[in-house]
């Protein structure tokens, strides 16, 4: 499959997001990730949830778990869970 810039990768049209290419209606799927200790596979059995859209025309359906680590920079979330959990144990 080509490379396909993110950013142009789905449009929104009427409200509704579609493929740029095949114009085929994304979907999503609720993924549950979990986190592991940065290259291990140990963790916590901490999980958290995201949503990944995809093109049900052009892309394969992701998975509906995927792993992350403790402390990425790609996800926002890990961080802000961390830090939620930081403020849990200063109680
Ligand atoms: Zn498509």
């Amino acid at each position: 499959m080509e490379k396909i810039d993110e950013e142009a990768k789905y449009i929104k049209k009427q409200n509704i997001w579609r493929c740029q290419k095949c114009n085929s209606i994304i979907m999503a799927v609720k993924q549950i990730v979990s986190l592991h200790m940065k290259g291990t596979m140990a963790g916590f059995g901490e999980t958290y949830r995201r949503t990944i859209p995809y093109c049900p025309q052009c892309e394969e359906k992701p998975l509906p778990y995927g792993f992350d680590h403790y402390g990425s920079k790609t996800d926002p979330e890990t961080a802000e869970l961390k830090l939620i959990k930081s403020l849990i144990s200063d109680m």
